[in-house]
Protein backbone atom coordinates (compact mmCIF):
# COMPACT_ATOMS: atom_id res chain seq x y z
CA UNK A 1 0.00 0.00 0.00
CA UNK A 2 1.48 3.51 -0.80
CA UNK A 3 1.08 6.32 2.56
CA UNK A 4 -1.26 8.70 1.79
CA UNK A 5 -1.22 12.02 1.62
CA UNK A 6 -3.69 15.09 2.41
CA UNK A 7 -5.13 16.24 -0.85
CA UNK A 8 -2.93 19.31 -2.46
CA UNK A 9 -4.25 22.67 -0.14
CA UNK A 10 -5.56 20.41 2.57
CA UNK A 11 -4.14 20.32 6.05
CA UNK A 12 -3.97 18.38 8.61
CA UNK A 13 -4.13 20.34 11.92
CA UNK A 14 -1.86 18.71 14.67
CA UNK A 15 -1.64 18.67 18.29
CA UNK A 16 -1.02 22.16 18.85
CA UNK A 17 -1.95 23.84 16.05
CA UNK A 18 -5.42 22.34 16.58
CA UNK A 19 -5.42 23.65 19.82
CA UNK A 20 -4.70 27.41 18.20
CA UNK A 21 -6.87 27.19 16.33
CA UNK A 22 -9.21 26.38 18.68
CA UNK A 23 -8.50 29.37 20.61
CA UNK A 24 -8.63 31.88 18.44
CA UNK A 25 -12.42 30.14 17.58
CA UNK A 26 -12.56 30.31 21.26
CA UNK A 27 -11.89 34.27 21.28
CA UNK A 28 -14.46 35.08 17.65
CA UNK A 29 -16.97 33.14 20.23
CA UNK A 30 -16.79 35.31 22.81
CA UNK A 31 -16.34 38.59 21.02
CA UNK A 32 -19.81 37.29 19.25
CA UNK A 33 -21.05 36.85 22.90
CA UNK A 34 -20.13 40.86 23.42
CA UNK A 35 -21.51 42.51 20.82
CA UNK A 36 -25.02 40.23 20.90
CA UNK A 37 -24.28 37.74 17.73
CA UNK A 38 -26.16 34.39 18.09
CA UNK A 39 -24.49 31.67 16.79
CA UNK A 40 -25.80 29.54 13.66
CA UNK A 41 -24.43 26.36 12.42
CA UNK A 42 -25.08 26.30 8.50
CA UNK A 43 -24.30 23.62 6.00
CA UNK A 44 -21.00 22.92 4.64
CA UNK A 45 -22.55 21.52 1.37
CA UNK A 46 -25.44 24.53 -0.34
CA UNK A 47 -26.74 24.74 -4.01
CA UNK A 48 -24.51 25.84 -6.04
CA UNK A 49 -27.19 28.00 -6.79
CA UNK A 50 -27.20 29.81 -3.92
CA UNK A 51 -23.19 29.87 -3.40
CA UNK A 52 -22.61 31.55 -7.61
CA UNK A 53 -25.64 34.03 -7.18
CA UNK A 54 -23.89 37.41 -6.09
CA UNK A 55 -20.30 35.78 -5.22
CA UNK A 56 -18.19 36.79 -8.70
CA UNK A 57 -16.09 35.72 -10.98
CA UNK A 58 -13.48 34.75 -8.78
CA UNK A 59 -14.84 32.96 -6.22
CA UNK A 60 -17.32 31.47 -8.67
CA UNK A 61 -14.68 29.74 -10.28
CA UNK A 62 -12.95 28.23 -7.55
CA UNK A 63 -15.98 26.63 -5.62
CA UNK A 64 -15.84 23.04 -5.09
CA UNK A 65 -18.59 21.92 -6.85
CA UNK A 66 -20.19 18.72 -7.69
CA UNK A 67 -23.56 16.53 -8.50
CA UNK A 68 -24.38 14.92 -5.47
CA UNK A 69 -26.07 11.70 -6.41
CA UNK A 70 -29.79 13.78 -6.96
CA UNK A 71 -28.50 15.33 -9.71
CA UNK A 72 -28.33 18.31 -7.62
CA UNK A 73 -25.68 20.61 -8.70
CA UNK A 74 -24.05 21.77 -5.68
CA UNK A 75 -20.66 23.07 -4.17
CA UNK A 76 -18.80 23.45 -0.75
CA UNK A 77 -19.41 26.86 0.67
CA UNK A 78 -16.69 29.18 -0.32
CA UNK A 79 -17.50 31.75 2.58
CA UNK A 80 -20.83 32.32 4.60
CA UNK A 81 -22.53 35.25 3.62
CA UNK A 82 -24.69 34.05 1.13
CA UNK A 83 -25.84 31.10 3.24
CA UNK A 84 -26.84 33.44 6.07
CA UNK A 85 -28.62 36.09 3.84
CA UNK A 86 -30.48 32.44 2.90
CA UNK A 87 -31.34 32.24 6.20
CA UNK A 88 -32.38 35.83 6.46
CA UNK A 89 -34.99 35.15 3.46
CA UNK A 90 -36.07 31.66 5.18
CA UNK A 91 -36.03 31.04 8.77
CA UNK A 92 -35.29 33.94 10.04
CA UNK A 93 -37.12 36.14 7.91
CA UNK A 94 -39.78 37.42 10.35
CA UNK A 95 -37.07 38.26 13.62
CA UNK A 96 -36.99 41.46 14.77
CA UNK A 97 -34.24 43.83 13.08
CA UNK A 98 -31.10 44.03 13.57
CA UNK A 99 -30.42 40.87 13.43
CA UNK A 100 -26.27 40.06 14.60
CA UNK A 101 -25.89 36.18 13.39
CA UNK A 102 -22.33 34.78 13.95
CA UNK A 103 -20.76 31.53 12.49
CA UNK A 104 -17.24 29.82 12.67
CA UNK A 105 -16.67 26.94 10.43
CA UNK A 106 -14.00 25.52 7.18
CA UNK A 107 -14.76 27.05 3.90
CA UNK A 108 -13.33 25.78 0.32
CA UNK A 109 -11.71 27.99 -2.32
CA UNK A 110 -9.63 25.99 -5.15
CA UNK A 111 -7.22 28.66 -4.53
CA UNK A 112 -2.99 28.63 -5.42
CA UNK A 113 -1.82 26.91 -2.01
CA UNK A 114 1.12 28.73 -0.18
CA UNK A 115 1.82 30.16 2.60
CA UNK A 116 -1.56 31.64 4.10
CA UNK A 117 -3.74 30.39 1.18
CA UNK A 118 -5.51 27.12 1.53
CA UNK A 119 -8.25 25.12 -0.24
CA UNK A 120 -10.03 24.32 3.39
CA UNK A 121 -8.98 27.52 5.56
CA UNK A 122 -11.48 28.67 8.80
CA UNK A 123 -13.66 31.61 8.95
CA UNK A 124 -15.34 33.28 11.86
CA UNK A 125 -18.38 35.43 10.06
CA UNK A 126 -20.57 38.34 11.91
CA UNK A 127 -23.32 39.56 10.01
CA UNK A 128 -25.52 42.26 10.73
CA UNK A 129 -28.72 42.40 9.01
CA UNK A 130 -31.17 45.16 8.97
CA UNK A 131 -28.99 48.83 9.37
CA UNK A 132 -28.17 50.83 7.00
CA UNK A 133 -26.19 53.24 9.57
CA UNK A 134 -22.31 54.31 9.61
CA UNK A 135 -22.82 52.77 13.48
CA UNK A 136 -23.13 49.16 12.00
CA UNK A 137 -20.26 49.60 9.79
CA UNK A 138 -18.64 50.74 12.93
CA UNK A 139 -19.50 47.78 14.90
CA UNK A 140 -18.17 45.16 12.71
CA UNK A 141 -14.77 47.23 12.49
CA UNK A 142 -14.96 47.36 16.03
CA UNK A 143 -15.64 43.88 17.11
CA UNK A 144 -12.93 42.94 14.64
CA UNK A 145 -10.51 45.06 16.41
CA UNK A 146 -11.88 43.42 19.81
CA UNK A 147 -10.92 39.86 17.95
CA UNK A 148 -7.38 41.43 17.24
CA UNK A 149 -6.92 42.55 20.44
CA UNK A 150 -8.33 39.53 22.47
CA UNK A 151 -5.81 37.26 20.78
CA UNK A 152 -2.65 39.35 21.88
CA UNK A 153 -1.94 40.64 18.00
CA UNK A 154 0.02 43.89 17.88
CA UNK A 155 0.04 46.88 15.07
CA UNK A 156 -2.89 45.39 12.90
CA UNK A 157 -4.90 48.24 11.48
CA UNK A 158 -7.16 48.82 8.59
CA UNK A 159 -7.58 49.11 4.60
CA UNK A 160 -11.15 50.96 3.85
CA UNK A 161 -12.56 51.59 0.54
CA UNK A 162 -15.87 52.15 -0.69
CA UNK A 163 -17.03 50.34 -3.63
CA UNK A 164 -20.04 53.34 -4.11
CA UNK A 165 -17.44 56.05 -5.40
CA UNK A 166 -16.37 53.94 -8.52
CA UNK A 167 -19.64 52.28 -8.69
CA UNK A 168 -21.13 55.70 -8.90
CA UNK A 169 -19.03 57.11 -10.85
CA UNK A 170 -19.36 54.23 -13.40
CA UNK A 171 -23.50 54.20 -13.00
CA UNK A 172 -23.55 57.95 -13.82
CA UNK A 173 -21.70 57.68 -17.06
CA UNK A 174 -24.13 54.34 -18.04
CA UNK A 175 -21.96 51.58 -17.76
CA UNK A 176 -24.03 48.74 -16.20
CA UNK A 177 -23.35 46.47 -13.69
CA UNK A 178 -22.14 43.43 -15.19
CA UNK A 179 -18.61 45.24 -17.02
CA UNK A 180 -19.00 47.35 -13.37
CA UNK A 181 -18.19 43.96 -11.69
CA UNK A 182 -15.07 43.21 -14.28
CA UNK A 183 -13.91 46.74 -14.06
CA UNK A 184 -13.75 46.52 -10.11
CA UNK A 185 -12.20 43.12 -10.32
CA UNK A 186 -9.40 43.99 -12.52
CA UNK A 187 -8.94 47.43 -10.59
CA UNK A 188 -8.67 45.06 -7.53
CA UNK A 189 -6.03 42.98 -8.77
CA UNK A 190 -4.24 46.20 -9.43
CA UNK A 191 -4.90 45.37 -13.91
CA UNK A 192 -5.70 48.85 -14.49
CA UNK A 193 -5.16 48.83 -18.52
CA UNK A 194 -7.56 46.19 -18.54
CA UNK A 195 -9.90 47.97 -16.22
CA UNK A 196 -9.86 50.82 -18.84
CA UNK A 197 -10.12 48.89 -21.82
CA UNK A 198 -13.99 48.21 -20.62
CA UNK A 199 -14.47 51.32 -20.89
CA UNK A 200 -15.33 53.32 -23.91
CA UNK A 201 -15.76 56.55 -22.54
CA UNK A 202 -12.64 58.70 -22.34
CA UNK A 203 -13.79 61.16 -19.86
CA UNK A 204 -14.92 58.13 -17.34
CA UNK A 205 -11.45 56.11 -18.19
CA UNK A 206 -9.64 59.99 -16.97
CA UNK A 207 -11.77 59.73 -13.62
CA UNK A 208 -11.18 56.74 -12.42
CA UNK A 209 -7.38 57.24 -13.09
CA UNK A 210 -7.66 60.33 -11.09
CA UNK A 211 -9.22 58.55 -8.62
CA UNK A 212 -6.37 55.65 -8.23
CA UNK A 213 -3.88 58.43 -7.02
CA UNK A 214 -6.43 59.51 -4.31
CA UNK A 215 -5.04 57.27 -1.39
CA UNK A 216 -2.96 57.39 1.59
CA UNK A 217 -2.10 56.98 4.80
CA UNK A 218 -4.27 59.51 6.29
CA UNK A 219 -7.41 58.41 6.18
CA UNK A 220 -9.63 61.78 6.78
CA UNK A 221 -8.02 64.00 4.17
CA UNK A 222 -7.78 60.73 1.75
CA UNK A 223 -11.81 60.88 2.06
CA UNK A 224 -11.95 64.65 1.82
CA UNK A 225 -10.10 64.44 -1.16
CA UNK A 226 -12.07 61.79 -2.73
CA UNK A 227 -15.10 63.97 -2.28
CA UNK A 228 -14.12 66.72 -3.56
CA UNK A 229 -12.83 65.36 -6.31
CA UNK A 230 -15.78 63.63 -7.38
CA UNK A 231 -17.88 66.56 -6.69
CA UNK A 232 -19.96 66.02 -10.43
CA UNK A 233 -21.14 62.84 -9.73
CA UNK A 234 -23.79 62.59 -7.09
CA UNK A 235 -23.86 58.68 -5.94
CA UNK A 236 -19.84 59.04 -5.90
CA UNK A 237 -20.16 61.76 -3.53
CA UNK A 238 -22.98 60.94 -1.66
CA UNK A 239 -20.43 57.56 -1.15
CA UNK A 240 -17.30 59.52 0.20
CA UNK A 241 -19.62 61.17 2.33
CA UNK A 242 -20.76 57.85 4.27
CA UNK A 243 -16.80 57.03 4.37
CA UNK A 244 -16.06 60.02 5.93
CA UNK A 245 -19.26 59.16 8.82
CA UNK A 246 -17.63 56.01 9.25
CA UNK A 247 -14.08 57.37 9.42
CA UNK A 248 -15.20 59.63 12.18
CA UNK A 249 -16.85 57.28 14.41
CA UNK A 250 -14.84 54.81 13.56
CA UNK A 251 -11.67 56.72 15.12
CA UNK A 252 -13.21 58.42 17.89
CA UNK A 253 -13.91 54.56 18.89
CA UNK A 254 -9.91 53.69 18.61
CA UNK A 255 -10.15 51.86 15.28
CA UNK A 256 -6.58 52.05 13.58
CA UNK A 257 -7.54 53.29 10.16
CA UNK A 258 -4.15 52.99 8.53
CA UNK A 259 -5.13 53.52 4.84
CA UNK A 260 -8.20 54.38 2.57
CA UNK A 261 -8.26 53.49 -0.90
CA UNK A 262 -11.16 53.69 -3.33
CA UNK A 263 -9.81 51.12 -5.90
CA UNK A 264 -9.47 48.24 -4.03
CA UNK A 265 -12.53 45.85 -4.62
CA UNK A 266 -12.58 42.71 -2.50
CA UNK A 267 -13.44 39.00 -4.78
CA UNK A 268 -17.04 39.44 -3.55
CA UNK A 269 -19.44 41.05 -6.04
CA UNK A 270 -21.92 41.57 -3.74
CA UNK A 271 -20.58 44.69 -1.79
CA UNK A 272 -22.11 48.33 -2.37
CA UNK A 273 -20.84 50.22 0.23
CA UNK A 274 -18.15 50.40 2.50
CA UNK A 275 -15.38 47.82 2.12
CA UNK A 276 -12.50 47.14 4.17
CA UNK A 277 -9.49 44.22 5.09
CA UNK A 278 -7.35 43.93 8.03
CA UNK A 279 -3.31 43.70 8.12
CA UNK A 280 -0.27 42.90 10.11
CA UNK A 281 2.80 43.67 9.07
CA UNK A 282 4.77 40.49 9.47
CA UNK A 283 2.04 39.10 6.52
CA UNK A 284 1.20 40.30 3.09
CA UNK A 285 -1.99 38.60 3.00
CA UNK A 286 -5.14 39.94 4.69
CA UNK A 287 -6.50 38.65 8.01
CA UNK A 288 -10.23 39.40 7.54
CA UNK A 289 -12.37 41.50 5.50
CA UNK A 290 -15.80 42.42 5.07
CA UNK A 291 -18.01 45.17 3.65
CA UNK A 292 -21.51 46.44 3.15
CA UNK A 293 -23.81 44.56 0.88
CA UNK A 294 -27.15 46.54 0.78
CA UNK A 295 -28.69 44.81 -1.93
CA UNK A 296 -27.95 40.51 -1.69
CA UNK A 297 -31.00 39.94 0.49
CA UNK A 298 -33.04 41.21 -2.29
CA UNK A 299 -31.53 38.71 -4.48
CA UNK A 300 -32.45 36.15 -2.62
CA UNK A 301 -36.00 36.92 -2.91
CA UNK A 302 -36.47 38.84 0.70
CA UNK A 303 -37.27 42.71 1.25
CA UNK A 304 -34.58 44.81 0.42
CA UNK A 305 -32.65 44.64 3.65
CA UNK A 306 -29.21 46.59 4.34
CA UNK A 307 -26.60 44.49 5.76
CA UNK A 308 -22.79 44.23 6.57
CA UNK A 309 -20.23 41.81 7.81
CA UNK A 310 -16.94 40.45 8.28
CA UNK A 311 -15.23 37.30 7.82
CA UNK A 312 -12.03 36.70 9.81
CA UNK A 313 -9.38 34.54 8.22
CA UNK A 314 -8.56 32.31 11.19
CA UNK A 315 -5.47 30.20 9.88
CA UNK A 316 -3.86 33.40 9.13
CA UNK A 317 -4.76 34.93 12.37
CA UNK A 318 -3.11 32.09 13.65
CA UNK A 319 0.18 32.52 11.74
CA UNK A 320 0.09 36.07 12.56
CA UNK A 321 0.60 35.21 16.08
CA UNK A 322 3.48 32.74 15.30
CA UNK A 323 4.71 35.38 13.43
CA UNK A 324 4.72 38.38 15.96
CA UNK A 325 5.77 34.90 18.73
CA UNK A 326 2.82 35.31 20.74
CA UNK A 327 2.05 32.78 23.14
CA UNK A 328 0.78 31.07 24.70
CA UNK A 329 -2.21 30.13 22.93
CA UNK A 330 -1.11 26.22 22.52
CA UNK A 331 -0.28 26.13 26.46
CA UNK A 332 -1.85 23.11 27.85
CA UNK A 333 -3.13 22.60 31.58
CA UNK A 334 -1.07 20.35 34.20
CA UNK A 335 -1.32 16.67 32.99
CA UNK A 336 -1.05 13.78 35.25
CA UNK A 337 -0.65 9.91 34.50
CA UNK A 338 -2.05 7.30 36.89
CA UNK A 339 -0.23 4.09 36.82
CA UNK A 340 -1.15 1.09 39.26
CA UNK A 341 1.90 -0.84 40.41
CA UNK A 342 0.53 -3.98 39.23
CA UNK A 343 -2.42 -5.44 37.47
CA UNK A 344 -4.60 -6.80 40.37
CA UNK A 345 -4.81 -2.74 40.88
CA UNK A 346 -6.11 -1.99 37.87
CA UNK A 347 -9.94 -1.48 38.98
CA UNK A 348 -9.09 0.77 42.02
CA UNK A 349 -6.76 3.02 39.93
CA UNK A 350 -9.72 3.32 36.95
CA UNK A 351 -11.26 4.67 40.35
CA UNK A 352 -8.75 6.88 41.54
CA UNK A 353 -8.56 7.95 37.68
CA UNK A 354 -12.16 8.55 37.68
CA UNK A 355 -12.56 10.88 40.79
CA UNK A 356 -9.53 13.05 39.45
CA UNK A 357 -11.70 13.71 36.60
CA UNK A 358 -14.58 14.47 37.71
CA UNK A 359 -12.90 17.30 39.71
CA UNK A 360 -11.81 18.45 36.42
CA UNK A 361 -8.08 17.47 36.59
CA UNK A 362 -6.48 16.16 33.20
CA UNK A 363 -5.77 12.13 33.85
CA UNK A 364 -3.96 9.66 31.10
CA UNK A 365 -4.58 5.91 32.26
CA UNK A 366 -1.63 3.82 31.56
CA UNK A 367 -3.49 1.56 29.35
CA UNK A 368 0.20 -0.34 27.69
CA UNK A 369 0.22 -2.64 30.41
CA UNK A 370 4.01 -1.27 31.16
CA UNK A 371 6.11 -2.05 34.42
CA UNK A 372 6.55 1.05 36.77
CA UNK A 373 10.07 2.24 35.11
CA UNK A 374 8.81 2.07 31.79
CA UNK A 375 5.54 3.81 32.40
CA UNK A 376 8.26 6.44 34.37
CA UNK A 377 10.15 7.12 31.48
CA UNK A 378 7.18 7.00 28.88
CA UNK A 379 5.39 9.68 31.14
CA UNK A 380 8.63 11.53 31.44
CA UNK A 381 9.14 11.79 27.43
CA UNK A 382 5.44 12.72 27.14
CA UNK A 383 6.19 16.01 29.61
CA UNK A 384 3.60 14.58 32.05
CA UNK A 385 3.46 16.61 34.96
CA UNK A 386 2.31 13.79 37.74
CA UNK A 387 2.46 10.43 37.76
CA UNK A 388 0.02 9.29 40.37
CA UNK A 389 1.68 5.89 41.56
CA UNK A 390 -0.85 3.36 42.88
CA UNK A 391 0.67 0.78 45.15
CA UNK A 392 -0.72 -1.58 47.23
CA UNK A 393 0.57 -0.81 50.82
CA UNK A 394 -0.19 2.86 50.37
CA UNK A 395 -3.83 2.16 48.95
CA UNK A 396 -4.68 0.41 52.29
CA UNK A 397 -3.54 3.18 54.02
CA UNK A 398 -5.81 5.92 52.17
CA UNK A 399 -2.52 7.00 50.38
CA UNK A 400 -1.09 6.98 46.77
CA UNK A 401 2.74 8.08 45.72
CA UNK A 402 2.66 11.42 43.74
CA UNK A 403 5.67 11.64 41.61
CA UNK A 404 6.38 15.27 40.47
CA UNK A 405 8.27 14.52 36.87
CA UNK A 406 10.18 17.28 36.18
CA UNK A 407 11.26 17.69 39.54
CA UNK A 408 12.02 14.53 40.42
CA UNK A 409 10.60 14.14 43.45
CA UNK A 410 7.96 11.92 45.06
CA UNK A 411 5.55 12.35 48.40
CA UNK A 412 3.56 10.06 49.43
CA UNK A 413 -0.23 12.26 49.59
CA UNK A 414 -3.53 11.50 51.36
CA UNK A 415 -6.44 10.26 48.73
CA UNK A 416 -8.78 13.17 50.60
CA UNK A 417 -5.96 15.38 49.75
CA UNK A 418 -4.97 14.42 46.35
CA UNK A 419 -6.98 16.68 44.04
CA UNK A 420 -5.54 19.71 46.19
CA UNK A 421 -2.14 18.00 45.80
CA UNK A 422 -2.33 17.80 41.98
CA UNK A 423 -4.13 21.47 41.27
CA UNK A 424 -1.18 23.47 43.11
P1 LIG B 1 -13.22 36.88 1.86
O1 LIG B 1 -14.33 35.91 2.19
O2 LIG B 1 -12.60 36.67 0.52
O3 LIG B 1 -13.58 38.26 2.18
O4 LIG B 1 -12.04 36.50 2.85
C1 LIG B 1 -12.08 36.78 4.23
C2 LIG B 1 -10.82 36.32 4.87
O5 LIG B 1 -10.66 34.91 4.70
C3 LIG B 1 -9.55 36.88 4.23
O6 LIG B 1 -9.26 38.15 4.71
C4 LIG B 1 -8.52 35.86 4.67
O7 LIG B 1 -8.10 36.12 5.97
C5 LIG B 1 -9.30 34.57 4.64
N1 LIG B 1 -9.00 33.82 3.40
C6 LIG B 1 -9.47 34.03 2.16
N2 LIG B 1 -9.01 33.12 1.29
C7 LIG B 1 -8.18 32.30 2.00
C8 LIG B 1 -7.40 31.13 1.69
N3 LIG B 1 -7.37 30.61 0.48
N4 LIG B 1 -6.68 30.57 2.68
C9 LIG B 1 -6.70 31.06 3.94
N5 LIG B 1 -7.43 32.13 4.30
C10 LIG B 1 -8.17 32.75 3.35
Amino acid sequence: MPTFQTVRGMRDLLPGEAEALNNVIARTRETARLYGYREVITPVVESYELLSAKSGEEIRQRMFTFKDLGDRMVALRPEFTASIARLATTALRNEPKPLRVFSVGSVYRYDEPQRGRYREFWQANFELIGSSTPEADVEILLLTKKVMNSIGLRNFSFKVGHVGVIRGILSQEGIDEKIQNLVLQRMDKKEYSEAFKLIEQDKCRKVLRGLLELKGDTPFETAEKIQQYVSGYEMAQAAASNLIAILHLATVSGCPIKTVETAFARGLEYYTGVIFEVNVPELDVALGGGGRYDKLIEVFGGEPTPAVGVAHGLDRIVLALQAQKISPLTQRGKTTMVIPVKPELRAEALKLAQMLRESGISVEFEVMGRKMAKALEDADKRKVDYAVIVGEQELKEGMVVVRDLAKREQTTVEISKLTEKLRA
